[in-house]
């Protein structure tokens, strides 16, 4: 069979599909805000401590470099035990090892090195960088007769690069004969892509000669350089296609994969061997033939697998892939660039890796070395003091090191298998009916369309496989045509296609024994808004995959490499209007953000300023967002115009999870959440504007965080500034607390303004004051008209469930209406006020009379529904009365906080802790998004 079905097992489609994958070869709390909860000359303080559960905060500081090198300290042994084992050492170098004369020449001083040790070296060569590819464009070029490039231009392209490269590398005599045998290959090659040229059509016979030249040349260069004047080594070179046959029975055509003949290869190389007594043989990767003589090749990528079959065949004591990376990462380090280094794999966890799209190896190269358990590492060429990655038998964890751990042990990395369809067959007839999947599949095989995943609903409604993009039209035809009788009966309602999907697999040997995987991964996925298609765990749990669309998997692959902490979660963080909270807020950020990384696993990565005017986006090659250390001056010189909906795109294009940070007032901005909470994007703020419009608008903000996957809104420092007031709210009504009152002085001015005035000094003097040391807004009538306190009471009072409209808050007033018109300027205002102080200095020195003092309060009665904004009176002992300086206060009454409230108070204005309350909900979003708290690390 082409496709090994082994049968079903898990969970439902579509949320509820459960499935195997086919498996295709043999081996088969929260973290703590730090600023709000740090002390301060004048720090916040609650008393009546409620007992709100707060951010698991400290604990072990384990860094993962450290876990790490523990780690590789035991690979490290077994490394070197390896390496000084005797007998044959397999070395692959891939094209990138040998992308130019110079990397050419590390190659080979890498070898003379190992030479010069006295090992027996077998060293497979890939094609020079690059072209493996333009030979097969031209071959393209060549039947699609393209009229921009001819395929003569790539012969010509192709014959300057090798003569460059021979000219750099070979000394004269091997120059020559290099240069002999490469214009004779280049003659045959012209004469192939003629006749391709004329009949305008290629054969893949003819497509895998042409295509298997590169390693021809790449390793005749290598064996000449070896062989220099400067290396002088005695070493001989090998065509592969001389040993290496690959099969071509019933069992192979049926395969999708290329399949060895393993005792004629093992025969030729040990003839080959006989032949050539030498102990240094440079041999062409990619490339075998067919019985019939032939030249073809292991298929794309496949020198990985022709060094593993030479390892295999010489019972090598290692195989070494040399690459471009520092061995197998966690992820694809191109779409995640805080993948981790993954320190050692199990064969059957590295082709789980491969064949799901880790291209760094190639799927079929684990299964020759599992027999004779030959290891296998991967190193970096341009780091050759690096370990790499060792690949070797399965280590199951014991039980005492899966307790220990953390929740990413047992997760070895994930891979992404990009232009795959699913093909849906379903109908209510199916249901109770043996053999359908059999004949689905059965017909798939008679097709040559290779299945790479499949599931089937718990009720059997339905049968959903995956194929590859290009292979689906052929798959559905030759499914409909296998169930013509069923689907004209209506046994089978459609057969439809789900194109463009993505395959998400998380690998990990130990992942069965670790609980809880696969809600992580889906927790992680609906984080950022992302639903799965279908999902698919096999028999050995090793692999647990997971269908999105294709425009979502690399926003799930980031999402969910992340939540296993193999990297660190990353925020991109846009921040709209710089000024006063805004900086310090950015000033924060750029404190802080190394010991967020460090100790709490969470990337805040600003990837956008902008104000209304300008907007300042971090560049491509900024993968950790604009630097905030000059971030004022590549504002002034680099800022575009601003354009929010450019703004939000590029937020969305630098990480799966993004918070907008409005640091602004403004109404125009608050506009925007709603379609904002919508598309997933969470919203952290100071600005009042949206929570205090109308009721209606209050509740389409809420219905837009669910229509955008539970998106976060987060306004702590909508009232009292950096206080937690909001978020221990929120707590005590989680708890199952009932508000009966909530009483609090929540404007920073007009406490300021209280706490001065006794009656000793005009009322109108103290304004004048207040305004003098920035305590006010430029127009103090902003701050004495009591809106602003009226606000906060709305946010709060909703907060509680009360539906309340703005406009129905009474508010006491302390502008004279004769100066409130936008008529009388703030001059005329501060100029006429003292007309006005006789009232106010009345209510003060009676209220004095009776140790009592003036304060302007927040009122919200929630037994009966009721909010006001007005002037009280409180003796000078009560919490209230003992007010200093422009601190808020805020009392909850609640039914546990009966007798005596809970109370918040402390600086409640100022940018400092404004934006240490933006901040903080900044951190609070981490934290639901999944950051881990200290213990995790
Ligand atoms: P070579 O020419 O050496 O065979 P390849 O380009 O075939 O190199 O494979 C190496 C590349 O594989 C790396 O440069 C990297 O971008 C990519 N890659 C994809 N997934 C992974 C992964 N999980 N770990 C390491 N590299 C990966
Ligand atoms: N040169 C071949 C290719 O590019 C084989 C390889 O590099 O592994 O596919
Ligand atoms: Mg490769």
């Amino acid at each position: 069979m082409a496709f090994g079905c082994l049968g079903f097992i898990g969970a439902p489609l579509g949320g509820a599909a459960f499935a195997l994958r086919v498996p295709h070869a043999s081996v088969g709390s929260r973290p703590r805000c730090a600023q709000r909860r740090s002390s301060r000359a004048r720090g916040l303080c609650m008393e009546a401590t409620a007992s709100v559960p707060e951010a698991a905060v400290s604990g072990s500081s384990v860094s993962r470099d450290a876990r790490a090198s523990a780690h590789s300290a035991s690979t490290a042994a077994e490394i070197k035990e390896i390496t000084a084992r005797p007998g044959w050492h397999v070395h692959k170098f891939g094209g990138t090892s040998l992308a130019t004369p110079e990397r050419i020449e590390s190659v080979a001083r890498l070898m003379h090195s190992q030479i010069r040790e006295g090992r027996k070296l077998f060293v497979v060569l890939s094609a020079v960088g690059g072209v493996t590819n333009k030979l097969v464009a031209m071959v393209d070029q060549a039947a699609r007769r393209d009229k921009d490039s001819h395929f003569l231009e790539g012969i010509e392209d192709l014959r300057d690069q090798h003569e460059s490269f021979a000219e750099r590398l070979l000394d004269e005599d091997a120059r020559e004969a290099f240069l002999a045998t490469f214009n004779a290959d280049l003659r045959d090659i012209r004469d192939v892509l003629r006749a391709i040229w004329i009949a305008r059509t290629s054969s893949e016979r003819l497509r895998e000669l042409v295509m298997g030249y590169g390693e021809l040349w790449s390793t005749q260069l290598v064996w000449g350089t070896l062989r220099s004047a400067k290396y002088d080594c005695k070493c001989s070179w090998m065509d592969a296609r001389d040993v290496l046959l690959l099969r071509d029975d019933d069992e192979s055509r049926r395969s999708s994969r290329r399949l060895i003949n393993w005792e004629g290869s093992s025969q030729n190389l040990k003839s080959w061997l006989d032949n050539h007594p030498t102990s240094v043989v440079l041999a062409t990767g990619f490339i075998a033939r067919m019985p019939d003589g032939v030249s073809s090749t292991l298929g794309r990528n496949g020198s990985d697998h022709s060094a593993t079959c030479f390892a295999s065949m010489l019972r090598a004591a290692v195989c070494e892939i040399w690459t471009d990376v520092d061995g197998v990462y966690s992820a694809d380090p191109r779409q995640v660039p805080d993948a981790r280094l993954i320190d050692s794999l199990s064969y059957k966890e590295a082709s789980e890796l491969a064949y799901f799209g880790a291209k760094v190896l190639h799927p079929d190269c684990m299964s020759p070395l599992v027999n004779d358990s030959i290891p296998l590492r991967i190193r970096n060429s341009y780091n050759p003091e690096g370990l790499g990655t060792l690949v070797r038998e399965d280590r199951l964890l014991s039980d005492a090191e899966v307790k220990v751990t953390d929740r990413s042990v047992g997760v070895k990395g994930f891979s992404i298998m990009n232009d795959v369809a699913l093909i849906n067959v379903e109908g209510a007839g199916m249901i109770g009916v043996p053999g359908i999947a059999g004949r689905m599949f059965n017909a798939l095989f008679e097709a040559n369309v290779s299945c790479i995943f499949i599931s089937q609903a718990s009720s059997e409604y339905s049968i959903c496989c995956g194929v590859s993009g290009s292979a689906v039209q052929v798959a559905k035809n030759a499914i409909q045509r296998a169930f013509r009788f069923e689907l004209e009966e209506r046994i089978i309602s459609a057969v439809t296609i789900v194109p463009d999907v993505s395959i998400l697999a998380l690998v990990g040997e130990n992942m069965q024994r670790i609980p809880g995987v696969a809600s992580r991964l889906f927790q992680s996925l609906s984080n950022v808004g992302i639903s799965a298609i279908a999902m698919a765990q096999g028999s050995s749990e090793r692999n647990l995959s997971v269908v999105v669309r294709g425009i979502d998997a690399k926003r799930a692959l980031q999402a969910a490499h992340s939540s296993f902490y193999l990297s660190r979660l990353p925020i991109a963080v846009g921040i709209i209007g710089p000024g006063l909270v805004g900086g310090v807020l950015l000033l924060q950020i750029q404190e802080q953000a190394d010991q967020l990384a460090r100790e709490f696993g969470v990337q805040l990565q600003v990837h956008g300023i902008t104000t209304s005017s300008k907007m300042l986006l971090s560049a491509a090659t900024d993968v950790e967002g604009i630097n905030l250390s000059k971030w004022k001056s590549d504002f002034e010189d680099a800022a575009g115009p601003s354009n929010m909906d450019r703004f939000v795109e590029h937020l969305k294009q630098r990480s799966p999870h993004v918070v907008l940070c409005d640091c602004t007032a403004s109404e125009v901005v608050s506009g925007f959440y709603e379609n904002w909470l919508s598309q997933g994007l969470n919203i952290v703020t100071p600005n009042k504007k949206a929570n205090s419009s109308s009721m209606q608008q209050y509740k389409n903000l809420r219905r837009a965080q669910l229509a955008g996957n539970h998106s976060h809104f987060f306004y702590e420092a909508n009232v009292g500034a950096g206080l937690p007031v909001i978020s221990t709210m929120r707590d005590l009504l989680r708890t199952g607390d009932k508000f009966l009152e909530i009483e609090g002085i929540f404007s920073g001015t007009l406490s300021y303004i209280f706490n001065e005035f006794d009656g000793s000094r005009p009322f109108s003097e103290i304004v004048g004051l207040a305004k003098e040391q920035g305590y006010t807004e430029p127009d103090p009538r902003d701050d004495l008209s009591g809106m602003d306190v009226a606000r906060k009471v709305c946010i709060l009072a909703r907060e509680i469930g009360l539906e309340v409209e703005l406009d129905q808050v009474p508010v006491k007033s302390l502008v004279p209406d004769e100066l409130a018109g936008s008529d009388v300027s703030i001059a005329t205002f501060m100029e006429r006020l003292p007309e006005f102080d006789g009232n106010l200095a009345q209510m003060a020195s009676e209220a004095a009379q009776k140790q009592e003092r003036l304060r302007y309060v927040g009122v919200i009665d929630a037994v009966n529904k009721k909010c006001r904004v007005e002037l009280r009176t409180y003796p000078e002992t009560h919490p209230f009365g003992a007010l200093k300086g422009s601190d808020n206060i805020v009392l909850f009454r609640t039914v546990r906080y009966d007798a005596q409230p809970l109370t918040i108070r402390g600086p409640g204005a100022g940018a400092a802790v404004t934006a240490a309350g933006v901040f903080g909900d900044v951190l609070r979003l981490a934290a639901y998004l999944g950051a881990p708290s200290a213990a995790d690390l």
